[in-house]
């Protein structure tokens, strides 16, 4: 008998809630009751090339005593725990897996890329040391958000090693861009200064995380992009007080963004020595100015979703208190309306007018309006 109502993309903005099977688990998988899940731009993309549907969770798992001795190999978990999902499987026995950074796995089987299903539907099977138990006090819309606030500690943490009273530049105040302004924060940042060309954002950025934040100034017309960028630098570290080297440089350059002349301006403010991590993403092409990379001898970088102990830093640090998701979540659906959901991220913006940070999904027969 089937009792798994699923949200399902089968082509182009074709999208179908179906009826699908209770998933069978293996002995060292669980089956989770999903109630919260958070979608991102990534998600949207993919609606729009045509495949499958959402990503992340934070969920509760079934409590369903029939199912208990497939459950036999399970040690980190027991029935009724409130877990939240880390939606990537990997293989375990390849290079990148056997030396701690199992992200690069070439075999992922990843929640909601194509050509995998993601947690829109009541219960969804994952393998149990992929979830993890939320403290009491965390609601599970807070472990909807896990998933991408470990995008952003496996960036600033893991993949840049930011160190306590170093200075941080971020570019893009979006979700991604504002959790990693937290997880600075969190992690003992001096200075964290926001870039973002939307006045809204910055100012959402000052209220949470950011100690400073710039608007750069726009593209003049026919002006090579290279050339504003230079251009954008100078101005910029003339009005933050930003030099090159000693305690007023920028240790940390993260962009968020994807925007050309925002990596560009980061490697050009970046300190001697500094390092530079891309987490956003965009063109999958872009003018970089090597010799300014070479001659001051930058850790380029590139941070890909999330690895080793990323999801246990993230919990960790709401649990903490140093980090409040609650601000973030600005948009909220029920399981009926989850279209309504994508096209309100895609958009930006609910219709009326209020800007989008970030939009919850919640599972068949859970109260949308509940953080749970
Ligand atoms: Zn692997």
């Amino acid at each position: 008998m089937s009792d798994n109502p699923s949200f399902v993309l089968r082509g182009i903005e074709d999208v179908v809630y179906e009826e699908r099977p209770i998933p069978e688990v293996t002995d060292d998988e669980v089956l989770v009751e999903v109630k919260k899940t958070g979608i991102c731009g990534s998600d949207v993309h993919y609606l729009l090339l045509a495949v499958s549907a959402a990503l992340s969770s934070r969920s509760r798992w079934f409590s369903d005593t029939s199912r208990l001795e497939s459950y036999q190999k399970v040690k980190n978990l027991k029935v009724g725990d409130r877990v939240a999902m880390e939606p990537g499987a990997t293989c375990r026995v390849c290079d990148d897996c056997k030396r701690g950074r199992y992200e690069l796995c070439p075999d992922i089987v990843f929640a909601a890329t194509p050509p995998y299903d993601g947690t829109l539907a009541r219960y969804y099977r994952i393998p149990a040391d992929l979830c993890y138990v939320l403290p009491n006090d965390l609601t599970l819309e807070d472990g909807a958000m896990m998933e991408p606030l470990s995008v952003a500690v496996h960036s600033v943490s893991n993949i840049a090693q930011l160190r306590a009273n170093q200075s941080v530049v971020i570019f893009g105040a979006g979700p991604v861009g504002l959790l990693c302004m937290a997880v600075a924060k969190a992690l003992g940042a001096r200075r964290i200064i926001a870039v973002d060309i939307v006045p809204s954002r910055l100012e959402f950025a000052r209220g949470f995380a950011a100690t400073e934040t710039y608007t750069p100034s726009p593209l003049q017309p026919g002006e090579p992009r290279l050339a504003y960028s230079e251009r954008n630098a100078n101005i910029m570290m003339q009005t933050l007080g930003i030099e090159e080297r000693g305690p007023k440089s920028i240790d940390l350059v993260v962009d968020a963004s994807g925007a050309e002349v925002s990596i560009q301006t980061g490697i050009l403010i970046a300190k001697q020595g500094g390092t530079f991590v891309q987490v956003g993403m965009g063109a999958a092409e872009i003018v970089i100015p090597v010799t300014t990379l070479l001659v001051k001898e930058l850790n380029f970088k590139g941070s890909f979703r999330y690895g080793p102990g990323d999801y246990q830093l993230a919990i960790g640090l709401v649990a903490a208190g140093k980090i409040d998701l609650k601000p973030l979540v600005t948009h909220r659906f029920a399981f009926k309306d989850a279209i309504e959901a994508f096209q309100t991220t895609r958009a930006g913006k609910s219709p009326d007018g209020k800007p989008v940070i970030k939009a919850v999904i919640s599972g068949p027969d859970v109260p949308s309006e509940d953080p749970l």
